[in-house]
C-alpha cells in the first residue's frame, strides 16, 4: 500500500494512484432496466412554487419559516433537470449562478452523491469538476470506471450554498425530492455516498463518517457505501487509503450482486 500511495503521490502530486487489483468492470454485463417513466406532468406544472413563509402576526407568535418541498414525482429525465434548473423552493436560487441537476449516464449502475455544488460547479453547471473532481476522476478510473459510462454523479442540494457554508436542514429537506427522484429514474445498483454530508442525508442519521465506513448500508433497498469526499482527500491525503479501501468494498459488493445465489 505505501509504495502505490507513494507513487500516486508522485505521478497526480497528491496521494495515492488509484488502482484496481482485480479484472476492470467491463466484464460486468449491462443490466436491462426498466424503461422510464413516462414524463406526465409539463415542466411549467414541476416548478414549485416560490419560498413560503409562515405570515408573520403582531398577535400570534410566528413559527420558524417553513419550505415548500418541490414535487418530481413522475418527472422524466428532461422534466426532472428542467425543473431543478427553475426551482426556487429554497433561498439557495437566490444566491446560485445556476442549479446543477446532476451528470452522467440516465442508465447508470453507479451512483456517486456528493453534498452540494462548489464554486466551479455552480459557473459550470456540471457537479465535481475542479480539483475534487479530478480526483473523483481517478477514483473512478481505479476501479475501473469512467464519468458518464454506467456512472451517475449528483449531489444532495442542487444549489451552492454561499461562501460554501454547510447546507442547512431546510434547504436539504426542501430539495431531497429530486434526489429521490434521480434515484427512482436511475435505478442503480449501488450507490457511494461521497462525505459525511451526504452520508448522513441518505441514511438519515447522524452518525461519523468513521462510523458509517467500512459497511454495505441500504438507501432504498439500494446498497450503499460511505467513503470521504474528494474535497476533503485532498487537504488530507493519508485518508486517501481509507478511500481505497472503500472503493474496493463497493467493487467487492457490485460484484457479488452479479454473482448468482
Ligand atoms: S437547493 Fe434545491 S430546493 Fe433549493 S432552490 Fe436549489 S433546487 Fe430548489
Amino acid at each position: 500500500m505505501n509504495s502505490r500511495h507513494d507513487v500516486y503521490l508522485k505521478e497526480m502530486g497528491l496521494g495515492p494512484r488509484w488502482r484496481l487489483r482485480r479484472a476492470p468492470l467491463e466484464d460486468i454485463p449491462e443490466v436491462e432496466r426498466e424503461p422510464d417513466p413516462v414524463a406526465v406532468p409539463p415542466v411549467v406544472e414541476a416548478v414549485p412554487e416560490p419560498v413560503r413563509f409562515s405570515p408573520p402576526s403582531a398577535a400570534i407568535p410566528i413559527p420558524p419559516p417553513t419550505l415548500e418541498s418541490p414535487s418530481p414525482a413522475g418527472l422524466d429525465w428532461p422534466a426532472l433537470n428542467a425543473a431543478i434548473r427553475a426551482c426556487r423552493a429554497c433561498p439557495l436560487h437566490k444566491t446560485r449562478t445556476q442549479a446543477v441537476p446532476g451528470v452522467g449516464d440516465m442508465q447508470a449502475e453507479w451512483l456517486f452523491v456528493g453534498e452540494a455544488p462548489g464554486a466551479d460547479e455552480d459557473v459550470q453547471g456540471e457537479p465535481f469538476v475542479g480539483q475534487a473532481g479530478k480526483l473523483l476522476d481517478n477514483m473512478l478510473a481505479g476501479i475501473g470506471l469512467k464519468r458518464g459510462e454506467k456512472v451517475y454523479i449528483a449531489n444532495v442540494l442542487k444549489c451552492r450554498p454561499p461562501g460554501n457554508r454547510n447546507p442547512e436542514a431546510g434547504e436539504v429537506q426542501c430539495c431531497e425530492p429530486f434526489l429521490v427522484r434521480q434515484v427512482e429514474l436511475l435505478q442503480p445498483k449501488l450507490i457511494v455516498a461521497l462525505g459525511k454530508f451526504a452520508a448522513q442525508t441518505l441514511l438519515g442519521q447522524e452518525a461519523t463518517i468513521a462510523s458509517l465506513r467500512g459497511k454495505v448500508h441500504q438507501y432504498r433497498g439500494i446498497p450503499l457505501i460511505v467513503t470521504y469526499h474528494p474535497a476533503y482527500l485532498l487537504r488530507n491525503l493519508p485518508d486517501k487509503a481509507k478511500a481505497w479501501q472503500d472503493l474496493c468494498l463497493a467493487v467487492k459488493t457490485r460484484r457479488a450482486l452479479e454473482e448468482p445465489a
